[in-house]
C-alpha cells in the first residue's frame, strides 16, 4: 500500500474514533507479537513446538502435569517479562479519553491491563490467577514462584492457570460482556486478529449488524476484510501510534 493511502486511512480512522460516542476494540495475537509474545498459531507459533492436543487440552494438566507445565512455565515467564507496546498503550489512552468503552481480547498475556486498560474482557481467560485442580483455591500468579514446576496448592494439588484450555467452555460472563460491548458500540477497532477463533470472531459481525463502523488493522487481509469499512494494512503499534497523533492534533 502506498504511504499516501496509509496516511489517508489513518486520518479517516482517527476522525471516526474521535467523533464516536462508543468504540470497542477486538484484539488478538497480532497485537502482542510486537511485544515478543509468540503466537500460538502459524509460523513460529507455540503449537509448532507443542502439540495442543497433548499440551493444551483440558485433560492435559491432569494426565501429565510435569509435561504440560514445561509449556505453561515457558509461556508464563514470557508473559511476566513482556511489556505492552504502543498499540496497547494507545488503547489504554483512548479509554482514559472516554473514547473507548472496552477491549475484547483473545490474548491471555495481560498486556492490556499492564498498559493501564481497565475494561478488558479476556475471552480466553488470563494468566493473572491460577486455580488448584483439586480444591479450587485461587492464587495470584505474581505471588507464586515458577522456578519449581508444576506449582502446587497448599493441599498438594497441582495448579493450572485460569485460561481457557481446548475442550473447555468460555466463561458465560465473558460472552455476555462481549455481546454487550459489541452490540452497543458505534465503532469496532479490530487489531491483530484474523477471524479464525470463534466465538470471539463473531463479535465484528454482531457489531456490524447493529450498525457499527468496523476498522481493521492487520498486516495482511483477513476473514474480516470483506465486511470492514476501513482496512489499514500495517503493524499494530505503528498504526495505532499514527491514529493517536491524528486524534490529538
Ligand atoms: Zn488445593
Amino acid at each position: 500500500m502506498a504511504n499516501d493511502d496509509f496516511e489517508k486511512l489513518v486520518r479517516e480512522a482517527a476522525r471516526i474514533i474521535a467523533s464516536s460516542q462508543s468504540s470497542v476494540a477486538l484484539t488478538g495475537a497480532g497485537i502482542s507479537v510486537e511485544s515478543d509474545i509468540p503466537p500460538f498459531r502459524g509460523k513460529h507459533g507455540l503449537w509448532e513446538r507443542y502439540d495442543p492436543e497433548e499440551y493444551a487440552h483440558i485433560t492435559s494438566p491432569r494426565k501429565d502435569p510435569g509435561k504440560v507445565w514445561q509449556m505453561l512455565g515457558e509461556l508464563l515467564l514470557i508473559c511476566r517479562d513482556a511489556q505492552p507496546n504502543e498499540a496497547h498503550n494507545s488503547l489504554a489512552r483512548l479509554e482514559k479519553m472516554n473514547l473507548l468503552d472496552g477491549i475484547i481480547t483473545q490474548n491471555i498475556d495481560g498486556l492490556h491491563q499492564k498498559a493501564g486498560s481497565n475494561e478488558v474482557v479476556e475471552f480466553h481467560g488470563g494468566n493473572s490467577t491460577m486455580s488448584c485442580m483439586e480444591c479450587g483455591t485461587q492464587y495470584h500468579t505474581k505471588e507464586l514462584s515458577l522456578e519449581i514446576i508444576p506449582p502446587r496448592c497448599e493441599c498438594g494439588g497441582v495448579l493450572r492457570p485460569d485460561f481457557v484450555f481446548f475442550g473447555e467452555a468460555i466463561p458465560h460472563s465473558c460472552i455476555e460482556r462481549s455481546i454487550k460491548l459489541a452490540s452497543n458500540c458505534e465503532v469496532m477497532i479490530i487489531i491483530g486478529t484474523t477471524g479464525i477463533v470463534v466465538p470471539s470472531a463473531q463479535m465484528p459481525y454482531l457489531a456490524k449488524s447493529t450498525g457499527a463502523v468496523l476498522i481493521e488493522i492487520n498486516p495482511e487481509k483477513s476473514a474480516f476484510s470483506d465486511i470492514v469499512d476501513i482496512f489499514i494494512q500495517g503493524k499494530a503499534a505503528e498504526t495505532m501510534k499514527s491514529i493517536m497523533s491524528n486524534i490529538k492534533s
